[in-house]
């Protein structure tokens, strides 16, 4: 298999699901950073030039909401994670609004909850509002409804909200952009780059166990392959790639070997 044509081919991705993890918009203590999601929407918005169909899954509901009330620290309770998710969701779409309106960007919130993928009504509900706002032109910027999940319909996180999306979305590619570069085969410590897979053909045990031996606690890279291996089995790419790297999304689109990528299983139906 050819696969820098496999990179090539992401350049052709139509439809494009964009996750974004709360540590590529907060700062060092969780608190919404403004100028990360500037350059986020900035980038997004080059897509957009290029007439792409961007969809966004944002997490930073709860950091925003920590930041806004000024709590010392995250909570750990339920209530207390929801409530300051129920603050921040809004000034989580108040910066969004803000960057994309510089750019007359029309955006819309979508908060979604693990039931609206299993209940058949819901996820048809969900599936034609998402194309009547692509339709439009807009940019939809979509999170789990935090404030009324309880622990048995949960997520839990915003990966395999993406993998959801990205899937019911029939979209052509899922970008997860985090704070670490890709999966590794060493942790990657500080200073040191670490051994970079540049290309996964298969989402096999040895991988996931790559992911839960090396990243516990670091970023979460469990979850991100779980996600990856869902997306890739319903036949569409993914890639992994940190979200501070200059103009990663376009790197990423003009199919620069940049984070890791899994390859599709199948074609997708
Ligand atoms: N929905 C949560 C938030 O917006 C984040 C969940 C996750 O990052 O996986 O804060």
């Amino acid at each position: 298999m050819d696969i820098s044509k496999e990179r090539k081919n992401l350049s052709e991705a139509r439809r494009i699901v964009v996750k974004i993890g709360t540590s590529s918009i907060t700062d060092k203590r969780s608190r919404l950073d403004p100028g990360k999601v500037g350059k986020l929407v900035e980038e997004t918005m080059r897509l957009r030039a290029r007439g792409k169909e961007v969809i966004i899954v944002s997490s930073g509901a709860i950091g925003a909401g920590v930041g806004r009330i000024n709590l010392e620290r995250r909570p750990r309770k339920m209530p207390s994670l929801q409530a300051a998710a129920a603050v921040g969701q809004g000034v989580l779409m108040q910066v969004y609004s803000k960057y994309f309106g510089e750019y007359e960007q029309p955006v819309a919130q979508m908060l979604l909850t693990g039931e609206d993928f299993t209940k058949p009504k819901r996820y048809q509900n969900f599936k034609h509002t998402l194309a009547t706002l692509l339709k439009w032109g807009v940019v939809p910027i979509v999170n789990e409804n935090d404030c009324v999940e309880v622990e048995e319909i949960r997520l839990g996180d915003n990966d395999t909200l993406s993998a959801h999306v990205t899937i019911g979305s029939k979209a052509d590619l899922l970008v997860i952009l985090s704070d670490v570069g890709g999966l590794y085969r060493g942790y990657p410590k500080k200073g040191k780059r670490g051994d970079l897979i540049r290309t996964i053909k298969r989402v096999t045990r040895g991988v996931e166990q790559l992911a839960s031996r090396n990243f516990r606690g670091f970023g979460g890279m469990r979850t991100k392959i779980r996600a990856a291996k869902m997306v890739t089995k319903a036949g569409i790419p993914v890639v992994i790639a940190n979200g501070e790297e200059k103009n990663v999304l376009e790197r990423v689109m003009s199919g620069e070997e940049i984070g890791t990528l899994f390859l599709s299983e199948r074609r997708k139906k």
